[in-house]
């Protein structure tokens, strides 16, 4: 898919609204529309990238970045403890192929 039809590079560009959560001149963090946890944000990198191996293989500075914005989201919002995940392939839930951290926190996560 290119950058042109990928849904969370028009989020990044503003072209679809979203609740910022936070961003830098590589990171976006914002709102998932469909939370799985009282706070649960997806962190982006503003480059595309299709999934979270493409982007450790490419930029590993960018996906140490993801974590540190993860960390600070969750020290705000539950004294730093938060679930990150990164769904990857069809198979294991991933329908939007411009990487994305979920980060999940703001209250006690089931095991
Ligand atoms: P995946 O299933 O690819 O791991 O995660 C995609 C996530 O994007 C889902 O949790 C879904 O709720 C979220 N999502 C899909 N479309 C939108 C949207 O238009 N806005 C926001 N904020 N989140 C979205
Ligand atoms: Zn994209």
């Amino acid at each position: 898919m290119s950058d042109k039809d990928c849904l969370f590079c028009k989020i990044i560009a503003g072209e679809i609204p979203s609740e910022k959560v936070y961003e830098d001149d590589t990171t976006y963090a914002f709102k998932d529309i469909n939370p799985k946890a009282k706070v649960h944000v997806l962190v982006v990198p503003r480059k595309h990238y299709a999934n979270v191996a493409e982007l450790a293989a490419a930029d590993p500075q960018q996906l140490a970045h993801m974590a540190q914005v993860a960390q600070n989201i969750a020290d705000q919002e539950f004294h730093g403890a938060f679930r990150l995940i990164f769904n990857t392939g069809i198979d294991a839930g991933q329908t939007v192929f411009h990487v994305h951290a979920h980060v999940l926190t703001g209250e006690k996560l089931d095991e």
